[in-house]
């Protein structure tokens, strides 16, 4: 270990910078925030630094460096661009015993500023020794993304109820458990999803449990839309709450990867349907999410895109509502939108198609469609759950007066690293689908858009 990491309370102590561009003002953005006195030595400022200034909220020497400037200073950041300059703070500096940073030259500091996680009170320090900035940036940001932004707001919402939580529970262990399940249950939960209300309530009902001593948990269901496929595409709250979910039931389309970013524990049930085999049918699949939840566990839900696209979840939540049980939603980027962006097929486009319709036409479903509101041109029309169907698809858009010539793609596994993107004309769709050997999952687009497709993996198979 090159660094000791420490935290340094800076309040009212004087901190000088040299440089007043734009590397010193990053500095003293952070020095702000820790509420430095700050004294800033440069001949110009950028115009935050000056607006800073005329705030009274540092002081500027309009100079250029000398030693004695330094004199008083706790700490010393040298933010110049000209290395002579710095090398000389750095010597002074070190001549008078005050800590040093030359910013971005690790050898002429005494001490580095590290990347920073801020969910105050939590702050998480990241650095290399000054090795890699770039790395030190980038494991901060795969570390914000796992952290919730309202972490903060958790701290301080835990730090006002420590009081009454102590009258209610005074032994130790007992108060050790209410709070490990404070942070993994409903409270936490609805706090970092913003329902402050949610939180009172339920942190309420906690305490009164817990004075009860009955210590009955109350489940809770997470809605989870899982993306179409790349994991990268998941949200940032997916991700949290899959780590909370005690057991996880999860469809056909999602992958293991996502999975895998359950906690390693969690029961993990495959609920998904499998075509040609049978299906757990949607009744079995609401008795598993009350079962679960009904037990006190929290259970993740994992569909899928979104869970309320052609996902079935406004029926999951309505048997769950109508059981009490907690239940959050995430949203997941639906497919469509998925094989829009992977294939570079813009679902509207200026003056080529105003309106996009996600629609699917499979069962009996497909009979009740408008189909002459979707075989006008100038729109996109997405077919979700539609391979097996696009004879049917093609002959009503054709009965419908949709031309021959008319642009339409197939896009298989959207956003997989196997994905397929079949650009045709609705005269040819029938005939392609079928040379294609399709695989599940596969999305059809009609529309002037999809003969936009920009991406290289593109397969055109045009008039094939
Ligand atoms: N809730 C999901 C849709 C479930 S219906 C969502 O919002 O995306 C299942 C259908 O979605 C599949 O038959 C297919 O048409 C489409 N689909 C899902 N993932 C897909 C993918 N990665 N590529 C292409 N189509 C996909």
């Amino acid at each position: 270990m090159d660094y000791l990491p420490i935290f340094v309370d800076l309040r009212d102590r004087l901190v000088v910078v040299i440089g007043g561009g734009i590397v010193g003002e990053r500095k003293i953005e952070h020095l702000l925030k820790a509420r430095a006195r700050i004294r800033v030595v440069s001949p110009e400022l950028t115009p935050e630094l000056a607006a800073h200034r005329d705030a009274g909220r540092l002081d500027h020497l309009p100079l250029l460096f000398s030693p004695e400037q330094l004199d008083g200073a706790q700490l010393v950041v040298a933010a110049t661009d000209e290395e002579a300059v710095n090398e000389a703070v750095s010597q002074a500096a070190r001549a008078r015993g005050i800590w040093v940073n030359v910013v971005d030259d690790a050898k002429r500091s005494v001490f580095i500023f590290p990347a920073i996680v801020d969910r105050s009170p939590l702050i998480i320090a990241i650095g290399t020794a000054g090795s890699s900035p770039t790395l030190a940036r980038r494991v901060r940001t795969q570390i914000e993304s796992l952290l919730p932004e309202r972490l903060g707001e958790l701290a301080s919402y835990a730090s006002r109820w420590r009081g009454p939580v102590k009258a209610v529970l005074p032994a130790l262990p007992e108060r050790l458990r209410f709070w490990d399940h404070f942070f993994n249950g409903p409270v936490a939960a609805q706090l970092l999803t913003g329902n402050a209300a949610g939180a009172d309530v339920s942190m309420q009902q906690g305490l009164d449990a817990a004075r009860a001593a009955s210590g009955v948990q109350q489940g809770e269901v997470y809605l989870i839309g899982a993306g179409p496929g790349d994991p990268d595409l998941l949200t940032i709250r997916a991700q949290q709450l899959l780590q909370q979910a005690d057991v996880v039931l999860y469809d056909r389309l999602v992958s293991e990867v996502i999975l895998g970013r359950a906690r390693r524990d969690a029961e993990k049930i495959n609920v998904g349907k499998v075509p040609g085999q049978h299906d757990v049918p949607q009744a079995r699949i609401n008795e598993l999410l009350l079962h679960h939840a009904q037990r006190g566990l929290r259970v993740a839900r994992l569909k899928g895109g979104d869970p309320f696209v052609f996902g079935r979840g406004g029926e999951e939540l309505g048997v769950l509502r109508a059981a009490g049980i907690p239940t959050v939603v995430v949203p997941g980027i639906t497919a469509g939108l998925g094989a829009a962006a992977s294939s570079g097929i813009p679902l509207t486009h200026r003056g080529v198609s105003q309106t996009v319709t996600f629609v699917t036409a499979t069962g009996k479903q497909g009979s009740q469609l408008n189909w002459a509101g979707l075989a006008y041109p100038n729109q996109t029309v997405v077919f979700y759950m539609s391979a097996a169907q696009i004879d049917f698809i093609v002959e009503r858009l054709q009965a419908h007066g949709l031309a021959d010539t008319h642009p339409a793609a197939l896009v298989e596994r959207a956003t997989w690293p196997d994905q397929r993107v079949l650009t045709t004309t609705l005269g040819a769709l029938a005939a392609l689908a079928r040379a294609a050997e399709l695989k599940s999952p596969t999305l059809l687009i009609v529309g002037e858009v999809t003969a936009l497709a920009v991406l290289q993996s593109t397969v055109n198979e045009g008039e094939a």
